[in-house]
């Protein structure tokens, strides 16, 4: 699974750190996504911070 954040929705809340910070990471006033491919065992984890996310920035494929 490959996790996309779009940076114009993006608020830098960090709650997407919060949930899964071995997937996203704030930088600046924004977070990023600091992985290639979400590893198997992050998914949940993923998908989580993808619907918490407050302004549906993150999306995934
Ligand atoms: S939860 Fe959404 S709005 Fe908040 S920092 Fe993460 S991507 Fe940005």
């Amino acid at each position: 699974m490959k996790t996309i954040i779009d940076k114009d929705l993006c608020i830098g809340c960090g709650v997407c750190e919060g949930i899964c910070p071995d997937v996203f990471e704030m930088n600046g006033d924004i977070a990023i996504v600091i992985v290639d491919t979400v590893p198997e065992d992050l998914e949940e984890d993923a998908l989580e911070a993808e619907s918490q996310c407050p302004t549906d920035a993150i999306s995934h494929e």
